[in-house]
């Protein structure tokens, strides 16, 4: 990450622009932004922010559109995304979770809050850079440098969330990790996300890692393990 973290605010409302700009600045930040989906990933490219905050209503299309390009385009795919909702777009909600998105915020929220998820979605990457490179487990290699994960040398595409998640597991293999434990490490700041909410996630990790999903045991009543070793019959 550069020394003075990088903005990128995709939003229309010019007013609720200048209260971040500002709000963002004053915080240490450098904000630029952009108000029309078509723009917003050109303007990504060319600014390489360190987080994207992105709108969902936009005049010329929608976020999760944004989203889906950021978190498919090989240089863009590593930029964490907070996903700007107004309430009563759940269903957005679950499909940005989908397509990727980092953490969420609901209008009308405080730029304090905001700006505390920001942070702490910067943290969570500093520390995916900080930790080993690449772990090779059975048949399955987790790159955390380039954020891919292959099965049998084939490459499994993740979420960022999936990813994290799938990281954290691994990193703490053989220690149980409660599903509230997993909440807050990997879901961070999110509080409005309920504990089934991991057990989804992690039905559909296993499904995506195939053969390899077989690593991630469930501890019954508490939560999940990854395995000791690629032969740990779990149980
Ligand atoms: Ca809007």
């Amino acid at each position: 990450m550069s020394q003075t973290p990088r903005v990128l605010i995709v939003e229309d409302e010019p007013d609720l622009v200048r209260l971040l700009e500002f709000n963002l600045q004053q915080a240490g930040f450098e904000a630029r932004s952009v108000g029309r989906a078509t723009e917003a990933v050109k303007v990504a490219l060319a600014f390489d922010p360190d987080v994207v905050l992105l709108d969902l209503m936009l005049p010329d299309g929608s976020g999760t559109d944004v989203c889906r390009a950021l978190k498919t385009g090989p240089t863009t795919r590593h930029i964490p995304v907070i996903m700007v909702t107004a309430r009563g777009e759940e269903i957005d909600r679950v499909v940005g979770f989908e397509l990727g998105a980092d953490d969420y915020v609901t209008k009308p929220f405080s730029v304090r809050e905001l700006i505390l998820r920001i942070r702490a979605v910067l943290r969570r990457g500093e520390a995916d850079g900080a930790a080993e490179d690449v772990t090779t487990f059975g048949r399955l290699r987790v790159d955390r440098t380039a954020h891919r994960v292959y099965v049998d040398g084939a490459e499994v595409v993740l979420t960022a969330l999936e990813f994290r998640l799938l990281s954290t597991l691994i990193e703490r293999r053989n220690r149980v990790q409660s599903r509230d434990a997993l909440l807050s490490d990997v879901w961070g700041l999110q509080m409005h996300v309920e504990t089934r909410t991991v057990d989804t996630h992690i039905k559909r990790l296993r499904e995506k890692l195939g053969a390899a999903g077989e690593y991630i045991h469930t501890v019954r009543g508490v939560g999940y393990r990854f395995a000791s070793d690629p032969g740990d019959p779990g149980g």
